[in-house]
């Protein structure tokens, strides 16, 4: 049985909070005191950025990993809030186009992170806006898939459409790929169009919808300027308190999934 619960954050579109979400996930399971990696498979780097590393300076990142041109051990990077991190920058697009003619080109990433299952017990995995042959490794690599939303105009729509695309590519490449969660993002309680999206969706989506909502918090923009998480940040702040929600919902989920399969 492998211990380590990986997930990729997910959303085609930009902007939406995959990166924000990935890296304060990490960092508040890693706050319960659990093994925790963090991958960025963005050339955006944004979460190297937001675990307080230096993209410019690094080695190796995850697009040696997928190239299979460095190992694991000298990739790791230890972020200063308890977790591993495998950092990514621009290189990961030339991975991505140099891994275009390799056969098991989607399998890369699961190939390098099943070994690792013992090691963890959370690994999260931020993935470009696109479903790009990066987002599909994280896809393929993953248990489930957690999709950050903005409650806006059109969100079931594109919602609806990209979990429809997603399944009918993972019926070759992940058959078992859950839905970890649809978790609204940046979220206005005072806008009366975000209440009615969000009641849409959770229509629609039902037990899929997380129950904690993330608010738009200008402290959540401003952590990652320093190179830390909302919980090393600003801890009490509303988004602080919101992703340490996250995080216990996700753990409460997990434990309650493996009590239904285990009676
Ligand atoms: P991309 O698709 O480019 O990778 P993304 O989906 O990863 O984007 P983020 O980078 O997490 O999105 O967020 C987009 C912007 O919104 C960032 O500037 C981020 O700081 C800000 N942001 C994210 N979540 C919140 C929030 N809850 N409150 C306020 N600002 C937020
Ligand atoms: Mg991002």
């Amino acid at each position: 049985m492998s211990k380590a619960r990986i997930i990729a954050v997910a959303n085609q579109k930009g902007g939406v909070g995959k990166t924000t979400t990935s890296v304060n996930l990490a960092a508040a399971l890693a706050d319960t005191g659990a093994k925790v990696l963090l991958v960025d498979l963005d050339p955006q780097g944004n979460a190297t950025t937001g675990a307080g590393i230096d993209k410019r300076a690094l080695e190796a990142t995850t697009c040696e990993l997928l190239l299979r041109e460095a190992e694991f051990a000298q990739i790791v990077q230890r972020s200063p809030e308890n977790y591993d991190l495998l950092p990514g920058n621009g290189d990961l697009t030339a991975a991505e186009i140099r891994l275009m003619d390799e056969s098991g080109r989607e399998q890369r990433l699961k190939q390098a992170l099943d070994p690792l299952r013992e090691r963890y017990a959370w690994i999260v995995i931020d993935c470009p806006p696109s479903l790009s042959l990066l987002t599909l490794n994280a896809l393929a690599a993953a248990d489930s898939v957690l999709v950050p939303t903005q409650c806006e105009f059109l969100a079931l729509e594109g919602l609806t459409a990209m979990l429809g695309t997603i399944e009918a590519l993972m019926k070759r490449l992940n058959p078992s790929l859950q839905v970890e969660g649809i978790v609204r993002t940046m979220y206005d309680l005072r806008n009366n169009l975000d209440n009615a999206v969000s009641a849409d969706l959770q229509a629609h989506f039902g037990e899929r919808v997380l129950r904690t909502v993330i608010p738009r918090n200008v402290r959540l923009a401003e952590a990652p300027s320093h190179g830390q998480s909302i919980i090393a940040y600003d801890r009490a702040s509303r988004g602080g308190i919101a992703y340490l929600g996250l995080a216990g919902e996700i753990v409460r989920r997990r434990r309650e999934r493996k009590k239904t399969e285990t009676s």
